[in-house]
């Protein structure tokens, strides 16, 4: 199966679509986008106010943007942390990695809590490194977060490595304990039942043309309120006046057929980690519940004009490029059957640095930015932009949420297109140049064409 938005939902079923607005309305708090940053938004401000009138707006329906096809590495990695060291002092910085790794707690707590079994398994994060020039990145990776205060953090060997997983060639890995895998489309469905059940109203078929200081303008009506939090991520380009704050990057995964016994025993993998590689163009894979490997990995990486995928539809030469990373870390797997691939959008601010904010003039909020990392950074920015609400209506004061350094960070736009393809695609294929030589040199020193890139990214 190709699209179908993602795996997940063709192993969970898609969801009943909720009612459409039905025309003009006043609320206190007006969410547009129905993923985990929207739907937490919601369930924490519900929770700390009951009274509020919230009211979600979600274009198709709830998970149906890269909260309901993600890789579900619920992890503590959050785009622009080292950005944030520069800029706020490294304190602040640890303070905002201290605030993510209590945040895949958080995630498991209230998912326990709101009886949502989202298959969630707590094995940690293993990041592998296969060639040499990767094995030195995965060492100042390692050392870099065991010195923002990861002292669980462990470095394995090869030996070490082949112990819990067999990938080929490996040379090395790098484990934390502040990860999990998870079904994502079974987290954002618990979530919205989990948000409606305090009494949230949640419009689907919806989709917001515009944000406005204090309205949100769809098809049906306009919903006026004091906040109006844009929760749209990869999709934010989509919104009238916004086509060039956050670049719709892609995503690409396959599925498995479900492995066989013997397949798992040459594979290992135990523990259940999720997996990642060390390679500037990375891959990212998790052992599912039901016995299959899903991996994903960038395949086009971007869309001319900002555009979005449809439902997921996903390129042959994608599928055929994922599958040979498969089958080059698990060769034993080379006759497995791909049962699905699927795409999506992440947002990717023209700094790579995750933001949250709310305009007080305006009462215009926002979050995201999260370039990858967002199954756990949403919970973290949605509590965020819950004080920071809260804060701005004198129902609470500042918390130490509102202390983060991401709180109010405000970067250019992306340059206008033809460029911002150009730019996008030259990256990739730079990404993916480095990786191939890094592979056949086996030299140890990392692309100076890559660093390069990174660099004239603004990703340096
Ligand atoms: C293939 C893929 C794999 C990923 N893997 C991982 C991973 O393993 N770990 C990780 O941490 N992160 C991962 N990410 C990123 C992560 O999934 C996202 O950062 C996170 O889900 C963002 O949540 P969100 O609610 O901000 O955005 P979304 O989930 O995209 O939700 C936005 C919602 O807004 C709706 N919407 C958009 N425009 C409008 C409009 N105009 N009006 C109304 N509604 C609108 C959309 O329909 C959508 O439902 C991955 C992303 C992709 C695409």
């Amino acid at each position: 199966m190709n699209g179908g938005i993602s795996f997940w939902y063709a192993d969970d079923g898609l969801p009943a679509v909720r009612e459409p607005l039905g025309g003009d309305l006043s609320a206190d708090v007006a969410i547009v986008g129905g993923g985990y940053t929207g739907l937490w938004t919601a369930y924490y401000l519900k929770r700390a106010v009951p009274s509020l009138r919230i009211v979600v707006l979600e274009g198709r329906f709830c998970g149906y943007g890269a909260s309901g096809r993600n890789g579900g590495w619920l992890y503590n990695g959050i785009a622009g942390r080292e950005r944030y060291a520069r800029s706020h002092g490294r304190e602040a910085a640890v303070r905002l990695q201290r605030a993510m790794n209590g945040t895949v707690d958080e995630v498991i707590r209230v998912a326990a809590a709101e009886g949502i079994d989202a298959d969630i398994h707590r094995g940690g994060v293993l990041e592998v490194a296969c060639t040499p020039a990767q094995w030195a990145r995965l060492r100042e990776f390692h050392a870099a977060e065991s010195a923002f205060g990861e002292k669980d953090r462990e470095l394995y060997g090869a030996r070490e490595t082949a112990e819990r997983i067999r990938v080929a060639d490996a040379v090395g890995s790098s484990w934390t304990p502040h990860g999990a895998r998870v079904h994502p489309a079974k987290l954002v469905k618990g979530l919205a039942a989990a948000v409606e059940r305090l009494g949230v109203v949640i419009h689907e078929s919806t989709p917001v043309t515009e944000v406005r200081a204090r309205r949100a303008v769809t098809p049906y009506g306009t919903v006026r309120a004091p906040y109006v939090l844009r929760c749209t991520e990869g999709f934010t380009a989509g919104l009238k006046g916004q086509r060039r704050t956050w670049l719709p990057m892609n995503s690409s995964m396959i599925a498995t057929e479900p492995l066989t016994a013997q397949q798992w025993a040459s594979v290992g993998w135990a523990g259940r980690e999720t997996l990642g590689d060390m390679a500037h163009a990375y891959m990212y894979a998790q052992r599912t519940a039901d016995g299959r490997i899903a991996l994903g990995g960038r395949g086009v990486p971007y869309r001319f004009g900002s555009r979005t995928d449809d439902d997921g539809g996903t390129r042959a030469e994608t599928v055929r490029a994922l599958r040979e990373v498969l089958v080059r870390m698990f060769p034993s797997l080379a006759g497995v059957r791909i049962a699905h691939a699927w795409s999506g959008v992440l947002g990717v601010p023209r700094d790579w640095c995750a933001s949250v904010e709310l305009d007080r003039s305006t009462g215009v909020g926002w979050a995201g930015g999260y370039v990858g990392s967002g199954v756990a950074t949403a919970n973290l920015a949605a509590r965020t932009l819950c004080d920071l609400v809260r804060l701005d209506a004198g129902q609470g004061g500042r918390t130490e949420l509102t202390e983060l350094p991401w709180v109010g960070h405000r970067v250019r736009r992306w340059e206008p297109e033809p460029l911002r393809w150009l730019g996008v695609r030259g990256l990739y294929a730079v990404y993916r140049a480095a990786d191939r030589r890094e592979r056949s040199s086996r030299g140890a020193g990392s692309s100076r064409l890559a660093r390069v890139a990174d660099r004239v990214a603004g990703r340096g």
